[in-house]
């Protein structure tokens, strides 16, 4: 028996394969397509996906596929040289220097198609068996196990595979989200879009150097233009609608040339189509992200309009919460409780990623939705860093009722992301996200050392120094942060080790 069958090699799946694997939790990857999509698709990482990938030891290399640029500049237009009708961001340095004092991360400028191998080659060196062209057919789960059938799309080969635990990371048309009949709730359907992947020599289009993300409200059609982190390679969607009957057959690639010629002012251009492909932008959120041994991932669990980059990102965050917390129960550290808390945090976070998402939707591409119950976003930075994780793995000891706060003053408070602070020249507290551990006031390291000695599980103990009111702890007290960087508890008193292990075992349902 396997621990964990993952189904799907997107962001998800491979950032869930890569975070459980370097636990030492035995995986078995299976996707249907013969490799990791070639479409760039999400392009960037936020700084809370770098630090899980700062974790995963890939952040180096996802840096060294894409050297970090100044942000996107992002216009809403008729066409690339035409009429600007609406600019939304064009200048980051302000943004990416109030991020730099809240997380030493930083972002990531790579896209999904130089992502995804490199979470998995990582998952593979820790031991992940990656099967590509391999499909999940069947599963049937029982009170200690699921059974998992696999097809071996080349040879016809069916395979039964038997794992502790199942992860759907199978994308927005997650066929075992079906099977287990979880209904998906929110503003469905708002459009449907054939993505074109497409090589041409566009220099003198838009400065060098620079990435560039137009929507297109041109009044033959509705499509955005992205540049991509390669010479010459170019992302294009265009808006269709088979509502009214239209299929991907009606856009022969002559006809989508066209459109590009349009879009990007170039009435000679001549673009080499690479890569077409119908997907869906749509607004929904999973009823439940678990049912019994099997936990939804990414866009099995949500799919969020594109307009905000947020889908892929908080895909590597699923990843990243379901791995430690498996991790920790097969470990044997943990109850089955704490898998109960992936849905109760992940859940409400991705209504808030749909939320942003289906705001900036609205702004740039679909003003006439205008008004249509459209929920007010909370801010794209509160998302990303300000979000407060709600669950029995948290003692919440106030009754504050945002889901975030304002991350550029972090308040330290249980749930919330734990703050950066430089516990030495080259440490801060966030390079120690990973483990669990006790932040401490600097007159109280000794005695919580003593007390962490006798915990039921590994917690590394540093003093804050001169940086304890940063969390709120005084000068004797301590803050309790979980391997996600989340806090789990805070107190003023002194070193109490009944305390710390009561803490210990209620936030991991022991
Ligand atoms: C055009 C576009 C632009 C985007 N831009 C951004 C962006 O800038 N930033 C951002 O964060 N996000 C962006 N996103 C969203 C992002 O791409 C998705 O959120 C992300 O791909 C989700 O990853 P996933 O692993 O959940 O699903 P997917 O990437 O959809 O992967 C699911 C995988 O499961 C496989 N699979 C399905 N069923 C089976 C089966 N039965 N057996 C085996 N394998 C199976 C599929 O083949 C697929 O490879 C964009 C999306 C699109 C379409």
């Amino acid at each position: 028996m396997t621990d964990v069958v993952i189904v799907g090699a997107g962001l998800g799946g491979t950032s869930a394969a890569m975070f459980l694997a370097r636990q030492g939790v035995q995986v078995l990857v299976v996707e249907k397509h013969a490799g990791t999509s070639p479409h760039p698709r999400a392009a960037g990482q936020f700084p809370r996906t770098m630090e899980f990938l700062r974790i995963g030891g890939v952040a180096e290399r996802i840096l060294a596929a894409a050297p970090p640029n100044d942000g996107f500049k992002i216009k809403v237009a008729e066409s690339v040289r035409g009429k600007v009708l609406h600019t939304i961001a064009e200048d980051f340095s302000e943004l990416l220097a109030a991020v730099e004092k809240v997380t030493p991360a930083g972002w990531g400028s790579a896209s999904q198609d130089q992502v995804e191998p490199i979470l998995l080659d990582k998952a593979r060196e820790h031991g992940a068996d990656v099967r590509f062209g391999t499909e999940l057919t069947s599963f049937e789960q029982d009170a200690d196990g699921v059974n998992v059938q696999l097809l071996d799309l080349a040879t016809g080969r069916v395979e039964q595979v038997r794992a502790k635990y199942l992860i759907a990371a199978d994308g927005n048309r997650s066929q075992i989200r079906e099977r287990l009949g979880i209904p998906r709730t929110g503003k469905g359907n708002l459009g449907n879009a054939i993505g074109i992947v497409f090589d041409a020599d566009l220099s003198g289009l838009l400065p060098d150097g620079e990435t560039w993300l137009y929507y297109l409200q041109n009044p033959k059609f509705t499509g955005a233009y992205v540049t991509s982190n390669y010479a010459n390679r170019h992302i294009f969607a265009l808006e269709y609608h088979p509502e009214q009957g239209e299929s991907m057959h009606d856009y022969p690639p002559e006809r989508l040339a066209e459109f590009i010629r349009i879009g990007l002012d170039s009435p000679d251009l001549e673009p080499e189509i690479v890569w077409t492909g119908p997907w869906e932008t749509a607004a929904k959120v999973a009823e439940r992200w678990r049912a019994g041994r099997v936990f939804l991932v990414g866009d099995a669990g949500k799919v969020t309009p594109p307009t905000g980059g947020m889908g892929g990102n908080a895909a590597v965050c699923d990843g990243y919460d379901i791995a430690w917390k498996l991790g920790a129960v097969l470990r044997g550290e943990a109850g089955d409780g704490l898998l109960d808390t992936y849905e109760a945090e992940r859940k409400p976070y991705a209504q808030l990623v749909v939320n942003e998402s289906l705001y900036n939707y609205v702004q740039r591409l679909a003003p006439h939705m205008a008004g249509d119950d459209i929920p007010e976003p909370v801010g794209h930075p509160e998302v990303v860093l300000g979000y407060r994780s709600r669950s029995t793995a948290v003692v919440i000891d106030d009754d504050d009722p945002a889901p975030v706060e304002n991350p550029f003053e972090p308040s330290a408070r249980p749930g919330f992301h734990a703050p950066h602070a430089w516990l030495a020249p080259d440490q801060s507290t966030v390079d120690l996200f990973g483990d669990w551990q006790l932040f401490t006031g600097p007159d109280g390291y000794e005695a919580w050392q003593e007390a962490a000695k006798h915990a039921p599980i590994d917690v590394g103990v540093h003093s804050l120094g001169e940086h304890a009111d940063v969390y709120g702890v005084g000068a004797q007290g301590a803050s309790l942060v979980r391997p996600d960087g989340v806090v789990a508890w805070r107190t003023t008193d002194t070193a109490d080790g009944e305390s710390l292990n009561e803490v210990l075992r209620r936030v991991l349902s022991c």
